[in-house]
């Protein structure tokens, strides 16, 4: 996970280790390379610039440290400015005050969501949920077929179109859940939508009139962590389309670059609350931005 970055950092860093006082040519040439770091990393341009002026801007008012050299106070402040662009704080699930707290889930086709439908319903049952999987992505062949294999997997109870009934309406479908919901006392319900390959006008009207009828109290969007900066795009025709209250980054295992998570949250306002990170179950969790700034600069 992030192996060009964090390789291209180490480098940068270890040429001022010789260093007794960094002069302001020593902070440029520093930050430039800082800057082709970020840039080969796939960050977006206003983010890499934001990010490099403020490491100048820091690293020339450091004052001289008794505990850390130069090459440690640089360190530093690219450490906390990378907590900082990643969100800064955990990002944890906000609950409804009656329950069921309902979650929505937006995203492109193969970024990953009835996965992550699956792993998020797992995580919450661990900690003693009981959540609702439910079925809205009627569109795509399997998908209802899918989520009942990993709610199964899970152990956690699902809600889809009964068999034999037509296509259905996923709307209908996400109303009716929240009912049931409720009748069998599941404090959680995660809808999974049905997603495009690209974005689609019909794709985002759906999830919005979905999101109209169960109102979530937390919409999430899904994205695949390893297009890089085209998921800052795709984040912005969401954000524009449905809305989301934060962002689940997909398939971090594969991303040796991290533009995308390094990017989305500067450019859409939005925390980062989950990471998935392989194909089981289990690779998920929530997203720290300091253990990620620390993972970067290890
Ligand atoms: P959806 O179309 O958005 O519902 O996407 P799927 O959940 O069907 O996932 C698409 C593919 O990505 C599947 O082959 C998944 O096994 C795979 N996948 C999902 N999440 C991850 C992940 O975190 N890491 C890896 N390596 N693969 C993943």
């Amino acid at each position: 996970m992030f192996e060009t970055l964090s390789d291209r950092l180490t480098s940068v860093f270890s040429s001022l280790r010789s260093k007794g006082r960094l002069s302001d040519a020593d902070i440029d040439a520093t930050c430039r390379e800082i800057r082709i770091a970020l840039l080969e990393a796939d960050v977006a341009l206003p983010v890499v610039r934001a990010f490099v002026a403020r490491v100048k801007e820091r690293a020339r008012g450091a004052e001289v440290s008794q505990a850390l050299n130069p090459a440690q106070q640089v360190v530093k402040i690219v450490h906390d400015e990378l907590i900082e662009v990643l969100g800064g704080e955990t990002r944890r699930l906000r609950f409804a005050k009656t329950p069921p707290t309902v979650i929505m889930l937006a995203g492109l086709q193969g970024s990953g969501k009835t996965t992550l439908a699956g792993k998020l319903a797992r995580w919450l049952r661990t900690q003693g949920h009981a959540p609702l999987l439910v079925a809205c992505d009627l569109q795509r062949p399997n998908a209802v077929q899918q989520l009942s294999v990993l709610a199964e997997r899970a152990e956690v109870a699902v809600f889809a179109p009964e068999p034999g009934n037509g296509v259905g309406d996923p709307v209908d479908v996400a109303r009716r859940s929240i009912e049931y919901a409720r009748q069998k006392n599941h404090d959680m319900v995660i809808i999974d939508t049905a997603g495009r390959l690209g974005i689609d006008q019909e794709m985002m009207k759906q999830a919005a009139d979905i999101r109209d009828a169960v109102q979530p109290d937390e919409i999430l969007f899904v994205v695949d962590a390893m297009i890089g900066q085209d998921a800052v795009t795709t984040a912005q025709a969401f954000m524009e389309g449905v809305g989301f209250d934060a962002v689940v980054l997909t398939k971090l295992d594969g991303d040796a670059r991290g533009g995308a998570a390094l990017s989305v949250r500067h450019v859409t306002g939005r925390p980062i609350m989950f990471a998935s990170t392989g194909e089981k179950l289990e690779d998920f969790d929530l997203f720290h931005p300091d253990r990620m700034a620390s993972r970067i600069l290890d």
